[in-house]
């Protein structure tokens, strides 16, 4: 059961891309594909009965002087349509469709369902590969004080769809119309996952530290968070660390979130700045410290999983990611430690499309999980399943997957982006689960060791993984 995909000649590398993630890795589809003069793509089957399904193409037909410039983005406001209108039956988040591209079919709507024919007005193979490589971020040039591209900037923020996995949702349709037209066919069994990491910037925050810092800290929890206990829990941790006892640190909560995941079958992954690349901000541990590699070991030792947390300026310098790639690789040699697969995150979500992404695969990584948006959670790449990346500069797909981040916990919680309250943040948390669920999709999630010291933000935590 192979299919025919007929296609316009134009852009041939993006829309091999664009077929093999959705068609093979998505939906674990075998099919063959030819380019024709034509103008839109036509998926057929070699069998007698003549069934057809139409796939509008709108952005693989930019003019190439167009291609990653302003004219080539989604007219906005985007055309929507209502799959509630149309006699079909699709698992989407809202029967409300926005249209990233496409164009209007005969019949005035995007969605044309006859006996042996479908028509899709939506450009799912373009509007997929404009998710999914990030091409917005490279035309657009809108940058935040760390040099990120914002959700505010984003299409989906600004078109009101950053909480769908808009992707997945085009997915749902296609397979819709492909299961119409040839009810034999199945797709790839998928089963929902919560990934849990955990990125490491400050594994201790008393040991090492000067204890005026730690005592300012202290204050700050009762002048500023209001919290009498977290400053006793830490002024307690202070006087314990100076005795000696480093594992009483008030940021050593490793324990803590190894057992909650053990109890609900989960694997936690825990990412380690491996070098030092803007002072303070990539924190004051270094690889080499004997409690640092205890810890390494002992996550290890109890099946979870160690990677790499890129440092703040290593975002455009391959050699440097390699730099910190080899230097972890060797402290976990050390300590006899051996992962089939190793991935990792970019410390502070600093992340440039697709500059990134090649560093990671020329240091050898197998994943990323860099993106969300630091000051919105949701749906950055339209997206909750892993993908191999394509590098749209060059023009060719990498060897490095992408594991995209849904919900970073600092995002949502204190006042620096969304500012949301801890009620408010587990009811978001909830929804954006219960939407990759509905996908059997992957929950990917970042909570920081040290966004667990007061007892509220350990209950929010644990309530987070009751639900998930
Ligand atoms: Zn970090």
């Amino acid at each position: 059961m192979t299919l025919l995909i007929k296609h316009p000649p134009t852009y041939e590398n993006e829309r091999l891309y664009a077929f093999h993630v959705i068609l093979k890795e998505f939906l674990g589809l075998d099919y063959r594909s030819v380019a024709e003069e034509r103008q839109d793509v036509l998926i057929t089957m070699n069998d007698a009965e003549g069934r057809e399904l139409l796939v509008s193409d709108v952005l693989f037909q930019t003019p190439t002087d167009k291609w990653l410039r302003d004219d080539s983005l989604p007219v906005q406001p985007l055309e929507t349509f209502d799959l509630s209108q149309v006699p079909v039956d699709i698992a989407c988040v809202s029967p409300i469709i926005p249209v990233i591209y496409g164009s209007r079919l005969d019949n005035g709507d995007y969605i044309d369902v006859q006996d042996s024919k479908v028509k899709l007005g939506l450009d799912i193979f373009g509007s997929a590969f404009f998710m999914l490589t990030r091409y917005e971020e490279i035309v657009k040039s809108v940058k935040d004080e760390h040099e990120r591209f914002p959700a505010r900037a984003s299409l989906a923020y600004r078109e009101g769809f950053l909480m769908r996995p808009i992707v997945n949702e085009y997915l749902e349709i296609l397979w819709w119309s492909i299961k119409k037209l040839w009810p034999g066919l199945e797709r790839k069994k998928r089963s929902y996952r919560v990934c849990l990491s955990h990125d490491v910037d400050w594994p201790l925050s008393v040991a090492g530290n000067n204890p005026l810092r730690v005592l300012k800290t202290a204050a700050g929890d009762v002048l500023k968070r209001k919290d009498v206990q977290l400053s006793m829990r830490r002024l307690m941790s202070l006087a314990k660390v100076c005795t000696g006892n480093v594992d009483a640190d008030i940021s050593n909560t490793f324990d803590f979130i190894m057992d909650a995941s053990e109890r609900k079958g989960l694997r936690s992954a825990f990412y380690f700045i491996a070098d030092h690349t803007a002072g303070r901000i990539d924190g004051i541990y270094r690889l080499e410290d004997p409690w640092i590699r205890k810890l390494m070991k002992k996550i290890c030792g109890r099946g979870h999983e160690i990677g790499l947390h890129a440092s703040y300026n290593s975002f455009r310098s391959a050699d440097q990611v390699k730099k910190e790639f080899e230097k972890l690789i060797s402290v976990a040699e050390k300590e006899g430690i051996c992962q089939d697969v190793w991935g990792g995150r970019q410390h502070y979500l600093r992340w440039e499309a697709p500059t990134t992404w090649r560093a990671w695969e020329e240091a050898g990584l197998d994943y990323d999980s860099t993106l969300t948006f630091a000051d919105h959670v949701g749906f950055r790449c339209g997206v909750c399943f892993e993908y191999p990346v394509y590098d749209v500069l060059q023009r060719k797909p990498l060897a490095l997957r992408e594991r995209p981040l849904i919900v970073m916990e600092g995002s949502m919680l204190g006042c620096q982006y969304m500012g949301l309250s801890h009620e408010k943040s587990l009811s978001l948390i909830q929804k954006l689960a219960e939407t990759c669920k509905m996908f059997n999709g992957d929950f990917t999630l970042l909570w920081h060791n040290s966004s667990l010291l007061s007892k509220k933000d350990r209950e929010l935590y644990g309530k987070v993984l009751m639900g998930g």
